[in-house]
């Protein structure tokens, strides 16, 4: 066999078990709202886009689809400190806020790098540095720092300090297959950022927030999370007791509530009406064929295309 078909059959035994699924999840429903468009490109359009074989526009848009906003990646760096910061309770703030510094500093260097090309889709690429946007490094490096300065204010870190391991349920679980559950036959992930048992006893639920606020009242998010409680870890919210927040980390705002059982029917209708709207852009449900890119219109908002990592092959 010549290294060529070698490569042809290999890849057809990868893609007879690898398939674009249907899957829902809070932020898949948000970017469907969004933009249509922008949807159909980063969970349809992209499919493939990572085999040698692949047309130059697949590549591209997978491509694309890897990129990472800075704030989106600020904010990312930043959860991540958090976790560390939880799981690690011996460790001072100044040294928590020292690797932070280095941290990002690490990763604007690979972006810059990467920006340069040849890409790399699986090594960090910024959208500002494929642009070719100034960035202002001491700006991103202070905000990190205030970010997680205004967390180590919070009463939330002075609580966590005192919990011992076998109270966390959940500490911001990042591997794919862990965040992914069966809600009636439909394959949905949703993973809370933080779930513990305070020293009451009190189960506690949070949903960190690196961004500006935008709840006043218990978030979609939270009551999904709620749902993940009672099907994956047999909490049923009619027993137990959750309190759940949104924590804004900027303002140190916690919003929130109690979970009531309403909460949890209302979970079950977001995602049950928002699998409905997807699968209405479906050819075959099956197959998870998506009908037509016309099917699946742009936004109007012209300021949301600013940012937008497809802008340059959607026209
Ligand atoms: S460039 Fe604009 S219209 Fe096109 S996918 Fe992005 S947000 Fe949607």
């Amino acid at each position: 066999m010549t290294l060529r078909a070698y490569i042809c059959s290999e890849n057809s035994k990868y893609m007879a078990t690898f398939k674009n699924e249907f899957s829902w999840s809070l932020s898949r429903n948000e970017l469907f709202h969004y933009c249509p468009r922008k949807y159909f490109y980063n969970y349809y359009e992209y499919w493939d886009g990572w085999l040698w074989n692949a047309s130059p526009l697949k590549k591209k848009i997978y491509q694309l689809k890897k990129m990472s906003a800075l704030d989106m990646w600020l904010g990312d760096v930043v959860h991540r400190c958090i976790k560390y910061s939880i799981l690690h309770k011996d460790k001072e703030a100044s040294y928590l806020l020292e690797s932070l510094q280095k941290r990002l500093a690490h990763d604007l260097a690979i972006s810059y790098q990467n920006a340069q090309g040849p890409i790399n889709p699986k090594s960090l690429l910024l959208i500002e540095h494929y642009k070719g946007l100034p960035i202002d490094q001491d700006y991103w490096f202070e905000k990190g720092a205030t970010l997680l300065t205004t967390y180590f204010q919070s009463k939330w870190y002075d609580i966590l300090k005192s919990i011992p391991a076998n109270q966390f349920i959940y500490v911001d679980a990042d591997d794919i297959k862990s965040m992914q559950f069966d809600v009636q036959g439909l394959k949905v992930y949703a993973i809370p950022d933080l779930c513990f048992y305070d020293q009451e006893g009190q189960l506690i639920l949070i949903d960190w927030k690196t961004g500006r606020e935008r709840h006043t009242e218990l978030s979609a998010q939270l009551k999904i999370y709620a749902l993940r409680l009672q099907l994956v870890d047999g909490i049923d919210t009619k027993i137990t007791n959750i309190q759940a927040y949104t924590h804004y980390i900027q303002t140190g705002t916690d919003v929130g509530r109690n979970i009531a059982a309403s909460d949890i029917d209302e979970a079950y209708a977001i995602i049950d009406a928002g699998k409905q709207q997807m699968l209405a852009l479906l050819e075959n449900e099956a197959e998870n064929k998506p009908k037509p890119m016309v099917c699946f219109e742009k936004t109007d908002d012209t300021s949301k295309c600013e940012l937008c990592p497809f802008q340059e092959i959607c026209n």
